[in-house]
């Protein structure tokens, strides 16, 4: 199954299914076809009322064209459904204008189809930008070829309330899609964020992040002595062995949370890699991070981790290296290897143990 999925023909597939969902969550359509639909059911009363049936004969149309428009756009045709709904609004512009005029504002709908080609992703966005231009061209036309006015039965008071509902209902779709466009960014900014600076399986900081933090602890002017320690699960590979690799990312998963409850709100535990951990301890002399290490590393010893295997336990080695605000001149790669030189040393020396 995998290997299917990862031929070039089965990985674009996947790719358009994954795209098409995403377009659909994200289409305009997926919400303004309720709206067109019921607009134009609104619409089809209106007309016969103030007679012009041609008008009214046509919103029935148009309300079958924004249900079908809905049904396309469910089933993943976006472009079926964008291309009627672009006939639908500018005949019924156009025939608007002719049959009442221009100022009941019915051309106003040109405005949504303008954003809708814009917005909808199944058009290229320089052909929708195109289409968009046109279709307010048409709009422009339409003051060269019809009247502000034509005879009908609708009295005059309800010309402008009449204008001004067709401009609000039109300018729905337009601030909804501007704020799609903003939720979508700011959705995907943030995700974005947490998946190159957060590792998935322990919810940690990554090694990205660490590496950051430890940049800012080493410039903070304020921080008179930071710590850094390197800790590594000791005889990680059997527990997996023995257990399992999904056990072994549930115990790893576990000690990051261990670290996490047990460390103070001004340090910072991340994923350094593998079964390894960095944790910064912020303002500390090494003495108390010994102190602080040396309980983390007793309670871990004998924490039961996961509830399924009771007698499942993990330790843990830890090297500790420190670094005054003063010693400016040493590199951040220096004042790891000066941890991970202890580390090394307190695996060699029978592992669960904190080396400073
Ligand atoms: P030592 O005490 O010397 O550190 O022994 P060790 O077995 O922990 O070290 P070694 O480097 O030999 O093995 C580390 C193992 O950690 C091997 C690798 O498969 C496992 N490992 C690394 N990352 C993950 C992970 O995300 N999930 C699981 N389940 N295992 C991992
Ligand atoms: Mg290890
Ligand atoms: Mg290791």
């Amino acid at each position: 199954m995998v290997e299917k999925v990862l031929e070039p023909e089965h990985a674009r597939e996947l790719h358009k299914h994954i795209l098409n969902r995403a377009y659909r969550k994200y289409s305009l359509l997926t919400v303004v076809w309720v709206l067109g639909a019921l607009t134009h059911a609104g619409f089809v009363g209106f007309f016969y009322k103030y007679g012009t049936p041609e008008l009214g004969g046509y919103n029935i149309l148009s309300v079958l064209m924004w249900l079908s428009a809905g049904w396309l756009t469910r089933q993943g045709k976006l472009s079926a459904a964008i291309w009627i709904i672009f006939f639908e609004i500018i005949v019924f512009a156009a025939l608007s204008a002719h049959y009442v005029g221009l100022d009941a504002g019915f051309h106003n709908y040109i405005w949504c189809l303008a954003a809708l080609m814009v917005i909808s992703p199944s058009i290229h966005v320089l052909a929708g930008v195109a289409l968009a231009f046109l279709s307010m061209g048409i709009y422009g036309l339409l003051y060269v070829f019809f009247d502000a006015r034509v005879s009908t039965n609708i009295p005059d008071s309800l010309w402008t309330p009449l204008h001004v509902c067709n401009a609000v209902i039109a300018a729905v779709p337009v601030i909804f899609s501007i704020g799609t466009v903003r939720r979508t960014f700011e959705n995907q900014h943030m995700k974005f964020e947490r998946l190159a600076n957060y590792d998935s399986l322990t919810g940690l900081p990554n090694r990205r992040l660490g590496a950051r933090a430890l940049q800012d602890r080493r410039l903070d002017p304020d921080s008179s002595s930071n710590i850094v320690a390197l800790a590594d699960v000791d005889y990680f590979k059997t527990i997996n062995d023995r257990y399992g690799h999904e056990i072994g990312d549930a115990v790893l998963l576990a000690i990051a949370n261990f670290l996490k409850s047990a460390l103070r709100e001004q340090d910072l535990a991340c994923r350094w890699g593998g079964e390894e951990f960095l944790i910064l301890l912020s303002n500390t002399r090494m003495d108390s991070a010994a102190a602080i290490l040396e309980r983390i590393r007793k309670d871990l010893s004998e924490a039961q981790l996961i509830p399924e295997f009771p007698e499942l336990r993990v330790t843990m080695s830890f090297g500790l290296a420190s670094r005054g605000s003063q010693e400016s001149d040493q590199t951040i790669s220096e004042w790891l290897a000066r941890a991970d030189a202890k580390l090394y040393q307190a695996k060699r020396d029978g592992r669960n143990r904190v080396l400073s």
